[in-house]
């Protein structure tokens, strides 16, 4: 099943899309002011697998900056070589952020800069930072283990995301996964990041379907190899990214979002944005042909197409490629879904075949056939780079 896979266009996808999210999306940090480094603190791995080394050195930081002190550029060079704050550095964050967000939030002396900045909410997730502020004394607890608090929840985790993803030739190993304080979120990166705050007020059931989300996405990403950046560009790169989008955070919402969406009783504030989303599927899938259409005929600019896109799809494909995953789900079953883990394009196909032959009171959008002739176009464009990288 893993190599069927690999017969036709996933080996660039997911690296195609690794690429763009460091190149196009997130704005590239440069280390080329980065003062020489210490070697890097050893991991420190609790009895769950988990690298706390993260939270370790974010408390010591803390530490400091709780009595007004500025921590020392070591202090801050170690918390930034730990495998977790590192992956967010380099897959998404700017250099800057850690240090100017902790400081703001953690200094006493940085009150009137911090009610500003809450205000105009200039520093990204600085709430989450002020709380975590509040709640030094829980994450020290945590930091000697999440196995105390929650229980060991990877095998479980791993279970629950492999079952939305092809059947592997050997039962898959648990992923690396490092501790932060970093946002009420985790990423699905290499090592797997984790917010410790975030995750320590879950239940435990709620943890396991969240990593199991994560791992899901870890585990996708190492069905394809990674590939050089320039090999889809342009336009045709933000309409690739917005097609992995859907399915990778669609199929990943199995694991998770579902069993909150069906649980019945009041949903919480973010799923209730997400459910009228969810609903408005067809409208928003007709919106991104005609971005995608516009784009392939008249090449639209990459910025303008890429904020476009991000309108269309609000939070970053979540609720609409949940829509589509559901519906081939019902339609054409489990196996086909799964089977296309990791090939965004068979996705949509897959989602179109379904949404042709679903019967009923609801009319399913169905994207056109110029829409179809360029997803062959992208298709043949991705299958040309691959054979390129193949041949180096
Ligand atoms: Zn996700």
């Amino acid at each position: 099943m893993k190599n069927d896979l690999n017969l036709r266009l996933p080996p660039v996808l997911i690296s195609i899309i690794g690429v763009i999210h460091l190149i196009v999306t997130l704005g590239c940090a440069s280390n080329a002011t980065r003062a020489p480094r210490a070697p890097s603190e050893p991991a420190r791995i609790d009895a769950c697998g988990f690298d706390t080394s993260g939270v370790k050195a974010f408390l010591a930081i803390a530490d400091e900056l709780m009595r007004n002190q500025e921590p020392s550029e070591q202090a801050w060079a170690t918390l930034e070589d730990t495998p977790g704050y590192a992956a967010l550095l380099k897959e998404e964050f700017p250099r800057h952020h850690f240090r100017q967000a902790f400081r703001v939030a953690l200094m006493p002396s940085k009150e009137a800069e911090l009610r500003a900045a809450l205000e105009s909410g200039t520093i990204r997730y600085l709430d989450h930072y002020v709380r975590a502020r509040d709640h030094l004394e829980n994450i020290r607890r945590a930091e000697a283990g999440m196995t105390t608090s929650n229980g060991c929840a990877v095998p479980l985790a791993v279970k629950a995301a492999d079952e939305y993803l092809p059947a592997p030739s050997q039962p898959r190993e648990p992923p690396p996964v490092a501790m932060v304080i970093f946002g009420p979120d985790g990423r699905g990166y290499a090592p797997i990041v984790v917010d410790t705050l975030f995750a320590q007020e879950m239940r435990a059931d709620a943890l396991t379907r969240f990593l199991g989300h994560e791992f899901h996405h870890f585990y996708r990403n190492l069905l394809t190899p990674r590939l050089r950046p320039k090999c889809v560009d342009g336009a045709d790169a933000e309409i690739l990214w917005a097609l992995n989008q859907l399915q990778a955070e669609g199929v990943a919402d199995q694991v998770n979002v579902r069993t909150d969406l069906e649980a019945g009783g009041p949903l919480p504030n973010h799923l209730r944005a997400y459910l009228s989303w969810m609903g408005e599927t067809p409208s928003r899938l007709e919106r991104l042909q005609s971005l995608v259409l516009d784009a392939s005929h008249a090449g639209s600019a990459p910025d303008d197409l890429r904020r476009a896109i991000r309108e269309v799809l609000p939070r970053s494909g979540h609720p609409n490629g949940y829509y589509m995953a559901r519906l081939v789900l019902e339609v054409l079953g489990k196996e086909r879904l799964v089977a296309h883990v990791g090939n965004p394009i068979a996705f949509v196909r897959d989602y179109q075949e379904a949404a042709r032959s679903r019967r009923g009171p609801r009319t399913e959008f169905v994207f056109s056939e110029q829409f179809e002739g360029y997803l062959k176009r992208l298709e043949a464009l991705i299958d040309s780079c691959r054979d390129r990288e193949e041949q180096r």
